[in-house]
């Protein structure tokens, strides 16, 4: 082993493993896609001038919405929060292969 696979090997996962995070992120991204329903619909009820009876749920729903964001948009293998990142490819924090 020389000293350039210390820093390219972080963790080593089997392929089986590897498969798992990616379906976990795969599903991640997804569930982070229909977070935004709740926002945009917020939006549209708000400059539409909706009843208060349609913007206090719709509003109710979007704040949950963010905090499930915050527990759903992490790394599947190290668990980092991604935050704002939009990320592609790799985890930022482990380096693990997300795609
Ligand atoms: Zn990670």
């Amino acid at each position: 082993m020389s000293s350039d696979d210390i820093d390219t090997l972080p963790i080593k996962r089997g392929p089986a493993e590897l498969a798992d995070i990616k379906a976990e992120f795969r599903k991640r991204q997804w569930r982070r896609l229909l977070v935004l329903v709740p926002m945009v619909l917020l939006v549209v009820v708000g400059i539409g001038g909706a009843a208060p009876w349609v913007l206090y749920p719709v509003a109710a729903i979007s704040i949950v919405a963010s905090v499930f964001a915050l527990f759903n948009w992490r790394c599947p293998a190290c668990e980092n929060l991604f935050g704002k990142q939009n990320v592609r490819g790799k985890c930022p924090h482990c380096g693990v292969e997300l795609e």
